[in-house]
């Protein structure tokens, strides 16, 4: 039996963008990897439409892909430099404040590229290309053996090392385990730690779409009591532009939006949505997510540490989810650097805790953020609304406050490790 088992330093489960970057990481200090995923994503075919899961990486996250030798796998036809973000809120169509003027146009929030002196705020692509890039890289470090198809059967604890049995009968060993397998962990499980969840009222609909005129340069989200309505432009692909549209709203009205017809779908877009969308050409495809928020509550356990989405998720409504899987799998590769360089074993329970330290803080800062925007936005009190509508033009017009903000949301600021630091302009 021990003959056939493989001894590895470390088993990551879940080849997802957080796992396959950990991996990339982890290569560079000459450990053993096996990458293990159930499925992976089919390569992207020239000319092919955006497929529907995307992401808006910021600043940051991409220093950490290009890197690692990742970035470069990325085809650039798939991915959109955008150079601004702006927030407002739609003008109120019912109760006292629909009666006052319309502020809201006042009321805008927008960050600039150029306010930060660079030339875009992040790039938007799909989800698969980002994935499929680092495939492509890991495919070129020989330290790492990639095994898809294939789910964990059971995990036991040795003295010195963890034994994995994998649903196709093998066996692997090692020193450490990285449960980077999503929001359903099944190594959180393993590892016996418990999370905090709590499911939000909304739904998110996510529409892709073709649309006609120039390539929109920038993404938006507009709120609404109901739910923020969100556009981000995706890149222009044989001719043809394309964007993504996320709609929050209850899981009621979701289900119905779903139920309409394309065209139905495409007039109460353009209906419902602020008149910056631009003009809709055709509907590709449409999906939509319940929205919870988790949190694990550790973020390691005996020879097992969680990374990305296994050990939190949070409302996407501003798009950082997978960024803060970026952050963790770099803080995670320098920590587990240290300890070889301080000849600590990986599983080391002082290095882990470590990781966590530099981590959960502030993933739960960004969790709380959302949670800030979420309730804040979805009041209906008149006395709220004037407020949030005052503040957000008071945002705009703020300059240093304005500054740290856009920092954060690019990730030029919060808890950056070294491998994703952008250098200054
Ligand atoms: C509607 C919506 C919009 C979003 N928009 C953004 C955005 O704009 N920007 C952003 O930063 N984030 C966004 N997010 C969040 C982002 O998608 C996630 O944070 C990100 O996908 C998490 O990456 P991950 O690698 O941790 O997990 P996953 O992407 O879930 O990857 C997990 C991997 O593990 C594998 N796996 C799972 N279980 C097992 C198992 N038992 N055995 C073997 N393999 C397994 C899976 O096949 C998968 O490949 C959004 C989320 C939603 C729902």
């Amino acid at each position: 039996m021990q003959d056939k088992i493989k001894h590895v330093d470390v088993v990551i489960v879940g080849a997802g963008m957080v796992g396959a970057t950990i991996a990339c990481g982890l290569a560079q200090h000459n450990l053993r990897i096996a990458l293990i995923d159930r499925a992976l994503p089919k390569s992207i075919k020239s000319g092919e439409p955006p497929r529907i899961r995307v992401s808006a990486l910021h600043l940051a996250s991409e220093q950490l892909l290009q890197n690692l030798g990742a970035w470069a796998h990325i085809p650039k036809d798939r991915a959109l430099a955008y150079s601004y973000l702006a927030v407002k809120e739609m003008p109120a169509k019912s109760g006292f404040v629909s009666k006052l003027p319309d502020i809201t146009s006042w009321a805008t929030t927008r960050f600039e590229a150029q306010d930060l002196g660079r030339e875009h705020l992040g790039h938007i692509l799909e989800n698969d290309a980002i994935q499929l890039g680092l495939l492509d890289r890991v495919a070129e470090l020989p330290n790492i053996e990639l095994v898809s198809g294939v789910t964990i059967e059971s995990s036991e604890l040795g003295s010195d090392k963890r034994m994995l049995t994998l649903s196709d009968g093998s066996v692997m060993s090692a020193d450490l385990v990285v449960g980077a397998d999503g929001a359903q962990s099944q190594m959180r499980r393993i590892a016996g730690i418990g999370q905090f969840s709590e499911s939000y009222t909304q739904h998110a609909m996510v529409v892709s779409i073709t649309y006609k005129g120039g390539v929109e340069q920038g993404t938006w989200q507009a709120f609404r009591p109901e739910g923020p309505l969100a556009f981000l432009p995706l890149p222009r692909i044989d001719g043809v532009n394309y964007g993504s549209l996320v709609w929050y709203d209850s899981p009621n009205t979701i289900a119905q939006l779903k139920g309409l017809s394309d065209a139905e779908l495409r007039q109460k877009l353009q209906a419902i949505y602020p008149q910056e969308l631009p003009d809709i050409e055709q509907i590709l495809q449409v999906a939509s997510f319940p929205l919870a928020k988790s949190h694990a509550q550790q973020y390691s356990g005996e020879r097992i540490v969680l990374a990305g989405d296994a050990a939190h998720t949070i409302n996407p409504l501003a798009g950082q989810g997978v960024n803060l899987g970026f952050m963790d799998a770099a803080v995670l590769i320098e920590e587990l650097g240290k300890a070889l360089i301080n000849d600590q074993a990986l599983s080391d329970r002082a290095v882990l805790k470590n990781y966590e330290k530099q981590r959960r803080m502030f993933n739960q800062l960004m969790m709380s953020g959302m949670d800030a925007f979420y309730y804040g936005f979805s009041n209906r009190s008149a006395p709220v609304q004037i407020i949030r509508n005052i503040g957000l033009g008071l945002a705009h017009r703020s300059g240093p406050l304005k500054q740290k903000v856009l920092e954060y949301a690019t990730g030029l600021q919060g808890s950056i490790p070294k491998l994703a630091k952008v250098s200054d302009v």
